[in-house]
């Protein structure tokens, strides 16, 4: 055996080990669940075991299953993925059914069998489904995270965590969990009533041990075993339980707009499960489960989402050969709105952090920015006083640019101005070490033209964060044309200190999410121009799973930024400029003082509270409704392959380099419908053939922007798909 081993102590309590070699976390594997399965036969059937306890030998308990087993259970049943996924889903809840039943087992008339879980840390999937098939949990009160967070990736708790927690906390505390991945601290865990014990590190396995020893035979029967049980808040059709079942219901379909399955199917199995059995509960749970695992979603997320986020986070696309490159002092220049956030998450990170601005009082308020964030942390006890502190601390707030000294990472969030870029790094690099790396955030000028205010442009880098820089995940990382390998791994090993997810693409306008999520704003602009109702524009994108529409998007973003991008690209592209007809949606806006959400004004009407009211009424006075309304599959295409074919664009012209990458930034950057995966994936699923269809039939009625890129007609004639043609460097 390798994962589980199991060690009989003098007491007569069983140790069952879990500690996958070679891992820093255990992941269970077919291999681990056989040996799983054996320990337990092993604790029932030696009758000098009195019980078992099942723990880790890692800091944390389990970080979930190994999500290769979901492929591999497909091709169990040749020709019959289904049948292959709902056995191999019935044998895992055999084996934790069992566990659960050993404490009823009477054989020896003295009782059954306690088996226990000790988690000395995080416990997630599996890692928490297991412990809820025991008669007991422990956790150790440590840093750690438990909870079922499958519903992340387009799955659900599908070996027992579903029926088993919907029947110990009701569906409606077991919601959150289930339906958002919520994951607690331990003793947040005990609270909540997902673990029952929470000890000290190193009290742990005794804890787990006595308790085995000392458990009355009314611990063993798990409360749904029980005679009389009745599940806390009630079932479907109780009173108490109605509003619950049926307010989830309406819940989750305005929520996810019909497009997750999983979170569908997570729904109805707690629903139908509830009228029934315990074990045809586990039935239904399972059929449930089978159905999302076959559904593409569930595999275009586990891939984007979890593989290739994962690769991507642990330098997948970092050059080979440059040694550790982590940041030891970080500069700041400009502590505006993001200098202010990277100086935040930096200090968090542990980083040392000078922060400079023009004046003193600028660079204290970006400091005063990390205080404020703290304490709203403090009073939602996410964090403590000491943290505060300890953040502060490393945080030196100043106008001279002498402290930059022994800095070997500078990043410039000045303003969008390249004289004003090219002043700072010159007087950064006068005092920087000959070592040092110096990045730009700006989210419009070309790397390689800043770079040119450097005197050694191969440390020259674009990191690209996205606003606001505490919340969102990805950073993109832009290689200038002389950009040196060094200074990518800078930017990467920064990015992974941070705990952001990395993209590295070359440098081009817009970059990369900026140049996707343009079109897509403009499409929907464009289509209010041309009399489409702006609220089919809005709830075509979000029937799509976007968090927001088009309109709603530019009022958040402002339109004099829209205005001020238009007029840097109208005079950047002379002629060619192709975005007059939504210039003239957005200029008269604009011109009204119809500046979006920060003006109270903008394509949608906001109360005295700056609530959003609904689309404004005076935009059907000035961009009147056409009388034939586009279907709203119309709509949909329209606004989804604006964005997806500048993303085959960018691949195209070697932007993006990896369609990984394409795929888990265009989803962390803009929101991209996470459901498809991101824009490839979502290609994948309709195929290059249906694509390039779809792009015919739009071209004809809009134009040439709908042109289906050479590639992608390539791809249709071949019958390829992105991640079978581009598998060799987006191997996942
Ligand atoms: P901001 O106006 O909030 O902050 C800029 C800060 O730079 C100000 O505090 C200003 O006092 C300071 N500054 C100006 N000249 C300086 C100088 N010579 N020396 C030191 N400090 C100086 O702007 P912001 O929104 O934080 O944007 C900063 C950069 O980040 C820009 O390049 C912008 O394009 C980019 N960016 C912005 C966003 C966004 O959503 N706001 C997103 C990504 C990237």
């Amino acid at each position: 055996m390798t994962d589980f081993t199991l060690s009989k102590g003098a007491d007569g309590v069983a140790i069952i080990t879990w500690d996958v070699p070679g891992k820093s976390m255990n992941v269970l594997s077919f291999e681990g669940l056989a040996e799983l399965d054996a320990c337990i036969d092993e604790v029932l059937a030696d009758d000098a075991i009195k019980g078992a306890v099942i723990t880790s030998g890692k800091d944390s308990f389990a970080g979930g299953m190994d999500l290769n087993i979901l492929a591999s259970l497909r091709d169990q049943v040749e020709g019959d993925p289904a049948r292959g996924v709902f056995d191999g889903v019935m044998r895992m809840h055999g084996i934790l059914r069992k566990i659960e039943l050993a404490g009823m087992d009477f054989r020896t008339k003295k009782g059954g069998k306690p088996i226990v879980a000790a988690m000395p840390g995080t416990g997630l999937g599996i890692g928490f489904e297991l412990p809820l098939a025991c008669h007991r949990i422990f956790a150790a009160d440590v840093k750690a995270k438990i909870g079922l967070p499958e519903i992340m990736v387009g799955l659900f708790p599908g070996a027992g965590g579903t029926t088993r927690l919907v029947r110990k906390l009701g569906a409606m505390a077991a919601a959150p969990f289930l339906l958002e991945g919520k994951t607690l601290e331990p003793a947040k865990a005990k609270a909540a009533g997902l673990v029952d014990e929470v000890v000290a590190p190193d009290a742990l396995l005794d804890a787990a041990r006595d308790w085995v020893l000392n458990a009355s035979e009314a611990d063993l029967v798990k409360p749904w075993d029980a005679k009389g049980y009745k599940m806390p808040g009630g079932t479907p059709y109780t009173p108490a339980g109605f509003p619950t079942f049926m307010g989830a219901a309406v819940m989750v379909n305005a929520n996810t707009k019909g497009v997750y399955p999983a979170a569908r199917a997570v729904l109805a199995a707690a629903y139908e499960g509830a009228l029934v059995s315990f074990d045809e509960a586990l039935k239904i749970e399972a059929r449930w489960f089978t159905k999302v695992v076959l559904d593409p979603t569930s595999g275009a997320m586990i891939r984007s989402l979890f593989i290739n986020k994962g690769a991507l986070e642990k330098g997948a696309v970092r050059p080979a050969g440059v040694g550790d490159e982590r940041v030891q002092k970080l500069g700041v220049l400009g502590a505006g709105m993001m200098g202010a956030g990277i100086a935040l998450i930096s200090a968090m990170a542990g980083i040392e952090v000078v922060l400079i601005d023009a004046s003193q009082e600028a660079a204290d308020k970006g400091k005063a920015y990390t205080a404020g964030y703290m304490d709203k942390g403090i009073a939602r006890g996410k964090a403590t006083a000491e943290k505060k502190e300890a953040a502060l601390a490393r945080i030196t707030a100043t106008t001279d640019y002498e402290a930059l000294k022994g800095c070997d990472l500078v990043v410039e969030a000045v303003f969008e101005d390249p004289k004003v870029k090219a002043e700072v790094t010159a007087k950064a690099e006068a005092v920087l070490g000959a070592d040092a790396i110096f990045a730009t955030n700006t989210s419009t000028l070309p790397i390689s033209d800043l770079a040119k205010a450097s005197t050694r442009p191969g440390q020259f880098i674009g990191i690209h964060f996205f606003s606001p820089v505490e919340r969102m995940n990805l950073v993109e990382i832009i290689r200038g044309r002389e950009t040196g390998d060094r200074a990518v791994a800078k930017a990467l090993d920064f990015v992974r200190q941070i705990r952001k997810t990395p993209i590295v693409v070359n440098d081009a306008r817009f970059f990369y999410a900026n140049r996707c999520i343009l079109p897509y704003i403009n499409e929907g602009i464009r289509m209010v121009g041309e009399g489409v109702a702006p609220w089919l524009v809005e709830h075509a994108a979000e029937l799509l799973g976007f968090p927001v529409g088009p309109l709603q998007l530019t009022d958040e973003v402002s339109l004099d930024l829209g205005v001020k991008i238009a007029r840097a690209t109208r005079a950047a592209m002379g002629d060619a400029y192709p975005d007059g007809d939504v210039d003239a949606v957005v200029f008269p806006l604009y011109e009204a003082g119809r500046l979006g959400r920060k003006a109270g004004a903008g394509f949608y009407a906001y109360d005295e509270k700056g609530k959003r009211q609904g689309i404004w009424p005076g935009l059907g006075e000035r961009f009147a409704l056409a009388g034939d309304q586009p279907e709203l599959g119309e709509v949909q295409n329209r606004l989804m392959m604006a964005q997806v074919l500048e993303a085959v664009r960018a691949l195209d012209e070697g932007v993006l380099t990896d369609i990984r990458e394409g795929d888990v930034g265009a989803i962390l950057g803009w929101g991209f419908a996470p459901w498809s995966g991101g824009p490839f994936s979502w290609l994948d699923r309709i195929g290059a053939a249906k694509a390039v269809e779809i792009c015919g039939a739009l071209e004809a009625a809009h134009g040439a922007r709908f042109k289906a890129p050479a590639l992608l007609r390539d791809m249709a004639a071949k019958g390829e798909s992105f991640y079978t043609r581009f598998a060799p460097a987006a191997a996942a």
